[in-house]
C-alpha cells in the first residue's frame, strides 16, 4: 500500500483530511454558446458549454410535455499523462449519463416542451474528481444558459485514504486509496442526485464519507453562487 498520508496525518499535497484543492470557477466564457463555465478543482481544468433549448434531432426524441438533456463527458487526448483516444469511451459513456442524471432533477424541464437543451462537458486537464467538477461546471453553465431551475448541482467527493476517510482525493489518492464516493446534491432541495462508490467503507466509514462529501458541496454550492454573482452582480464586465 502507497503511504498518502504523513505521520503529522497530511497529505502528499500538504491538505488535511478534510480539506478541498484550490478551487476557482468562472461563468460566461464561451461568447458562442448560450450558456458556459470553467472550473478548475485542484489540477482538473474544466470547460462546460450549453446550447439549446433547441429542436430535438433525431424527432422521435421528442417528449411532447418537456424538454430532454443531451449531456456529454469528454476528455481531451491532452488531458491525461499519456494520450488519451479521443473517441469516446465507456467509462465517458458512463460519466455523461450520470451527469445527465445528477442534472435532471433541478432543471424545469416542463418549462421546455419539444425541445433539446445539449450541455457539453470538456475535460482539459484531469487529476481526479472530474466528473464532481464537471456535473459543478455543467449546472452553472445551464444557470448561464439563463434554463429555468430549481437549484443548482454541486458536486464533490469523499474517499479512504491508508484507512481514513478523506475529503476531495486526487489522481494519486484515488488510485493508490482504498475508496472514492463521488457526490452531487441539490443543496436547497435536499437530494442527493450522483452517488457512486468504487472500493470498500465499513458502514461508519461510508457515513463518515457521505457527510464529508455532502460537507464539500457546500462549499462548492458557495463557490458556484459567488461565481454567477461576479458575473451577474459583480464587477466583472458581462
Ligand atoms: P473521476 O475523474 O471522476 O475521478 P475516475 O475515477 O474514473 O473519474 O478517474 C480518475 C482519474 O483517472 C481521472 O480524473 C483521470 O485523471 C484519470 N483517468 C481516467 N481515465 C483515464 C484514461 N483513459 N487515461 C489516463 N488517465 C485517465
Amino acid at each position: 500500500m502507497s503511504e498518502l498520508l504523513s505521520s503529522k496525518g497530511r497529505r502528499l499535497d500538504g491538505r488535511k483530511l478534510d480539506e478541498l484543492r484550490p478551487i476557482k470557477m468562472e461563468v460566461g466564457v464561451i461568447d458562442n454558446a448560450t450558456g458556459s463555465s470553467y472550473i478548475e478543482f485542484g489540477r482538473n481544468k474544466i470547460i462546460a458549454a450549453v446550447y439549446g433549448p433547441k429542436d430535438v434531432h433525431p424527432k422521435h426524441m421528442t417528449k411532447t410535455e418537456s424538454a430532454i438533456i443531451k449531456c456529454r463527458y469528454h476528455m481531451t487526448p491532452f488531458s491525461t499523462g499519456t494520450r488519451k483516444n479521443p473517441a469516446p469511451s465507456r467509462r465517458e459513456t458512463e460519466i455523461s449519463k450520470i451527469i445527465r442524471e445528477a442534472l435532471e432533477p433541478a432543471i424545469v424541464l416542463t418549462d421546455y416542451p419539444r425541445t433539446a437543451i445539449h450541455v457539453y462537458i470538456e475535460v482539459l486537464q484531469s487529476d481526479g474528481g472530474s466528473r464532481c467538477a464537471g456535473v459543478t461546471a455543467a449546472s452553472l453553465a445551464l444557470a448561464d444558459a439563463g434554463i429555468n431551475m430549481r437549484d443548482l448541482t454541486a458536486g464533490c467527493a469523499a474517499g479512504k485514504i491508508n484507512g481514513k476517510v478523506a475529503l476531495d482525493l486526487d489522481e494519486v489518492e484515488d488510485m493508490e486509496g482504498d475508496a472514492d464516493l463521488p457526490m452531487a446534491i441539490l443543496p436547497n432541495l435536499e437530494k442527493v442526485t450522483l452517488l457512486q462508490l468504487d472500493g470498500n467503507f465499513s458502514r461508519k466509514e461510508f457515513i463518515a464519507a457521505f457527510k464529508l462529501a455532502k460537507e464539500g458541496c457546500m462549499k462548492v454550492y458557495e463557490m458556484q453562487r459567488n461565481a454567477l454573482k461576479d458575473k451577474y452582480f459583480g464587477n466583472k464586465e458581462a
